[in-house]
């Protein structure tokens, strides 16, 4: 999609530090890494978010969760680690592509949520 931040990436107008990509997934550094490992896991096909998704992404949705744990351990984050999905305005989705964040390192990554 023309004006995506994350397509851009995918289509390597803008440089990511990539640390895995098959045919349907990519997964690049944070660039503000909020933990030792801060990962992003985008479908390389442009899905806005979670709200949108359908049918026919149940399996690049699949394979994004499916790859977390190889990309976690290769990243150095051997003993678990997060997945979050921010979707839309109650998410505080910024990015409106589809993503993945895989937070983790060699600490526990600390309470899920505050409690407001
Ligand atoms: P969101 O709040 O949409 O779930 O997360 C968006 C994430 O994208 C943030 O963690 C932010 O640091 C990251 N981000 C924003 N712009 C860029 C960029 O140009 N390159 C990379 N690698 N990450 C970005
Ligand atoms: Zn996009």
């Amino acid at each position: 999609m023309i004006d995506c931040l994350f397509c851009k990436i995918v289509a390597g107008k803008i440089p990511a530090k990539v640390v895995y990509e098959d045919e349907d997934i990519l997964a690049f550094n944070d660039i503000n890494p909020l933990r030792a490992v801060h990962v992003l896991v985008i479908p390389k096909k442009h899905i806005t978010s979670l709200a949108t998704a359908s049918a026919e992404d149940v399996l690049v949705l699949g394979k994004i969760l499916a790859k977390a744990n190889e990309i976690a351990v290769g990243q150095g984050s051997p003993d678990g680690f997060r997945v979050i999905i921010n979707t839309g305005r109650v998410g505080q989705q910024e990015v409106l592509h589809l993503h993945a964040h895989i937070v983790g390192g060699a600490e526990p990554v600390g309470p899920m949520l505050k409690r407001i």
